[in-house]
């Protein structure tokens, strides 16, 4: 018996969201005997989100750590090994690939699958850290409820901070935007919602230089980005919504990302500019970023890992 370090697995596949997880399935489904490592958000962005409304064949909705256990499932139906880790350092120069995992053991794969998704945006202050989960906040519809009737700022001018800042008019007593530049990135349709709506207010030019409050949030320190003048204004909550970072860290310097960091796949294709190396998901998505389109270029890493490792042999 080789020992578990001589082990050469067939596919092995970063992260656990829609991308991830559909790519599992079908590899599976092919007898490839995939390898999963969930990552540090097993599931991906879609367990720290409520209501699904827009994923083809839930007509009423689901929830979506619901959806993320469905899908897990599914791939864990067909053979696949769903290991609660996540790769720390990955070696793509030779072939079979070496993967760390949690700082530890290695892994070898024949085809790499990345699906390590895109994680929220933060300010970078002390205080937003120090006040997460006490008022600040990356997510309305996980955390929206509990800010009944006080005074709420959202920061970001995308259609993320409209979408927050619309649905927290559910909750708050006034909705305030605070954007950094005087002309909003989201949407026609988009701002027109959030203009015409009674509850919402904008602070432009402004940047939030720091979240006041001890023990939970009171308060945020603006400061005007012309003047370099700051004000306080009284608030009960923080949203951050300032878009979001691709998880590829492990990647610089191993395979092509763009400017912003996101992988660079083949135009039609999951291939990544290393052979045997395939991207599906947010992690290579900009523009589209939907549960659905994750899973569908989950399915194109499969097909395409597979073909790819059909010809290799
Ligand atoms: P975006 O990158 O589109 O917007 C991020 C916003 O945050 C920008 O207004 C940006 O300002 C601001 N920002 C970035 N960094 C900072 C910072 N450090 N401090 C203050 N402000 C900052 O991200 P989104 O998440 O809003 O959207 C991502 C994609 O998803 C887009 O393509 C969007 O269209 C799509 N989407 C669509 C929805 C819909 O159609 N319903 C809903 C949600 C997302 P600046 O403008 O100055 O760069």
């Amino acid at each position: 018996m080789p020992d578990q370090t001589d082990r050469v697995e067939n596919v092995v596949i970063l992260g656990s969201g829609p991308a991830g997880l559909t790519a599992a399935i079908y590899a599976a489904r092919a007898n490839l005997e995939p390898v999963v490592y969930e990552g540090l958000q097993p599931g991906g962005q879609l367990t720290i989100t409520t209501d699904v409304e827009n994923y083809p064949g839930f007509p009423d909705g689901v929830q979506g750590p619901e959806m993320m256990d469905l899908f897990r499932r599914q791939a864990a139906r067909f053979g696949t090994r769903i290991e609660q880790k996540a790769a720390t350092a990955v070696d793509l120069s030779v072939r079979p690939f070496t993967v760390t995992i949690d700082g530890g053991e290695t892994v070898r794969a024949r085809a790499l699958i990345v699906a390590t998704g895109a994680s929220a945006r933060h300010l970078g202050l002390e205080s937003e850290q120090r006040l997460l989960g006490r008022g600040v906040s990356m997510c309305a519809t996980c955390d929206g409820f509990f800010f009944r009737d006080q005074d709420i700022v959202v920061v970001g001018g995308g259609d993320t901070a409209m979408e927050e800042a619309l649905f927290l008019t559910k909750f708050g007593r006034t909705v305030t935007i605070v954007h950094r530049r005087d002309e909003l990135r989201a949407s026609k349709v988009m701002q027109q919602r959030a203009f015409d709506h009674p509850k919402i207010r904008f602070e432009w030019n402004a940047v939030v230089d720091e979240i006041l409050g001890d023990n939970k949030v009171e308060g945020v320190r603006l400061r005007d980005t012309r003047t370099g003048e700051t004000r306080e204004l009284a608030c009960g909550a923080v949203f951050v919504a300032i878009g979001h970072t691709p998880n590829t860290k492990l990647f610089e310097g191993q395979l092509e990302l763009n400017p912003a960091g996101y992988i660079v796949t083949r135009p039609d294709s999951t291939y990544t500019s290393v052979e045997g190396v395939f991207a599906c998901g947010d992690v290579q998505d900009w523009t589209y970023r939907q549960a659905v389109t994750a899973a569908g270029t989950g399915c194109m890493a499969a097909i395409d890992a597979e073909r790819w490792l059909a010809e290799a042999e």
